[in-house]
């Protein structure tokens, strides 16, 4: 088996602006979905700590920003996703060399939130980075505010799907329509059983649905389904905030979001108002001077039951 067959990305400047990170971490968390707030708590992160999955694939937790993965291959590694910010993303290179001393080839980025690829911003080094194309989209105004950020763009993109041959690990990269964001990939691989899905598992808290990046709750449960159906033999999906996860928590997760639509969908029937909802979910308001607003799940399943009557 050989190496992945892609267009070769274009080799300009790779070169770190190290001086000028502080000036963008403003302006790219804000437009990669990130708080002031978020990018402001970054003092003490938890320690980076590697584990190993299943094969040749391991979860790296920990760091400034969401679990991160990376598949060791015979010649090279490939990760997935980057952290927040680019010191949690170089410790993290450095950790993984302490497991699998070979170069990095790729990045593939799970979607275009803050928390999973500014720590690109750290990248000093000659990589292919993928992504589906809408999240090159969304990242592309920050881009173009901030041209020094130019090098966290992906250098390819696919539209639906797209299969690479990682060096005898066959990924299967899909996008299932809008959901958490407009560009999320879900990689599925087969040889292992494994599905990375970056920000489509959620458990314990409720999903996070960016309708400014033109998520929505109807694709999102819509997402889950086509992920549990695309290949059954899938064991382990693994995530950016969770634990990894089995069969059983992805059905069960798309069990409570359809039964809280059908209590959305009752209560509206009734007559009740949003706010009437909301408190009956026990959704608080946010907390005064919260910088960034985003609709609780509740507030959006609502929005979009009335959009579609
Ligand atoms: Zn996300």
């Amino acid at each position: 088996m050989k190496n992945i067959i892609l267009i070769q990305r274009n080799s300009s400047s790779w070169r770190k602006k190290a001086s000028l990170v502080g000036l963008f971490i403003f302006v790219a968390g804000i437009i990669l979905g990130v708080s002031p707030l978020l990018t402001q708590q970054q003092t003490s992160p938890p320690p980076l700590t590697i584990e190993k999955v299943k094969d040749n694939i391991y979860l790296i937790k920990g760091g400034s920003g969401a679990n991160c993965y990376f598949i060791a291959g015979p010649k090279s590694n490939l990760l997935v996703d980057a952290k927040m910010t680019p010191d949690s993303f170089l410790a993290m290179l450095a950790e993984i060399q302490k497991i699998s001393a070979k170069p990095l080839l790729m990045i593939i980025l799970t979607h275009s939130d803050g928390d999973h690829v500014n720590g690109l911003r750290g990248l000093n080094q000659k990589v292919r980075l993928l992504a589906h194309r809408k999240t090159y989209e969304e990242m592309l105004p920050a881009v173009e505010q901030t041209p020094e950020l130019k090098d966290i763009l992906p250098s390819e993109t696919y539209e639906n799907s797209q299969v690479l041959d990682f060096e005898g690990t066959r990924l299967e990269l899909k996008n299932f329509g809008p959901a958490h964001t407009s560009g999320d990939t879900i990689i599925f691989i087969p040889g292992s059983r494994v599905a990375i899905v970056g920000d489509l598992m959620f458990y314990g808290r409720d999903p996070l649905i960016h309708k400014h990046k033109n998520g929505t709750f109807f694709g999102y449960l819509k997402t889950l389904q086509a992920m549990l159906n695309y290949n059954p033999e899938i064991e382990i999906y693994l995530s950016g905030h969770a634990d990894p996860a089995g069969r059983q928590e992805a059905a069960g997760l798309i069990d409570s979001l359809k039964d809280k639509e059908a209590r959305v969908r009752q209560m509206i029937e009734q007559g009740r108002t949003l706010d009437e909802i909301k408190s009956a979910f026990g959704v608080q308001p946010p907390p005064a001077g919260s910088p960034v607003r985003r609709p609780p799940l509740i507030e959006i399943i609502y929005q979009e039951i009335m959009e579609k009557k």
